[in-house]
């Protein structure tokens, strides 16, 4: 599929989530840890006039860390998204309700990351290439989306087993000739464990995570 290309709104807020200043880096774990525990809502919302919907292993949301691969996953068993729903909540930013809200209320543009949800796009202040692998509840083809920011996104059909959405980050290479302000951090277990407590120790799901086997 070819290229499709952002929203003008939704590339505004793409290029300050890539220009964005290291210390709210790390807040994009806390929104895509949020978007996983509202699709987890959503569909523990309609497991309750649809049993079929309950999954075995029980509602969760797991992350895991690939340092050799520089890939980070949330994955949650969620509601999912349809190829649809993949182009229009992804590829249109301005449908977020928060959104609207920051930009009425904008004092300026890193206020607004630091205070705010800043949403998925949050993804791009850490990684260089985001895929989203997603199977909507009830449907039989599971759709990916992928982008590397600001040139566009694209959406093919793809394999899932079950229901719920993957996040997969690859995280930017850290810049040369600096100790601190890395990227690599978000690939250290104990970093994200403690992002975890910091930013998401509301959330009522289970969040686990995948120890690295070394
Ligand atoms: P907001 O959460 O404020 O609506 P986001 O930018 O965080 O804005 O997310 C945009 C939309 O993308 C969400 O409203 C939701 O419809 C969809 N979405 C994002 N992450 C997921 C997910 N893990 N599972 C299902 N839908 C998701
Ligand atoms: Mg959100």
């Amino acid at each position: 599929m070819a290229k499709q290309q952002f929203q003008a709104e939704s590339k505004r807020l793409l290029d300050m989530m890539i220009n964005s200043i290291y210390t709210h880096r790390e807040i994009f774990l806390r929104e895509l840890i949020s978007n996983a525990s509202d699709a987890i809502d959503k569909r523990h919302f309609k497991s309750l006039t649809d049993a079929s919907l309950v999954p075995e292993e029980g509602f969760e949301i797991h992350l895991s860390a690939d340092e050799d691969a520089r890939t980070l996953t949330i994955s949650d068993n969620g509601i999912g998204m349809t190829k649809e729903e993949l182009e229009h909540n992804l590829g249109t930013i301005a449908q977020s309700g928060s959104l609207a809200f920051k930009q009425e209320n904008q004092t300026d543009d890193t206020d607004i990351i630091g205070q705010f949800g800043v949403g998925f796009y949050a993804s791009f202040m850490v990684a260089s290439h985001v895929k989203v692998v997603s199977k909507a509840c009830g449907s039989e083809q599971a759709y990916i989306w992928e982008s590397d920011g600001a040139d566009g996104y694209t959406i093919e059909p793809g394999e899932k087993d079950s229901y719920g959405t993957d996040i997969i980050l690859t995280i930017k290479p850290d810049p040369e000739g600096e100790d601190e302000d890395t990227y690599s951090e978000f690939l250290q277990t104990y970093r994200l464990a403690g992002l975890v407590r910091k930013y998401s120790d509301y959330i009522r799901y289970p969040i686990k995570m995948q120890m690295p086997h070394s």
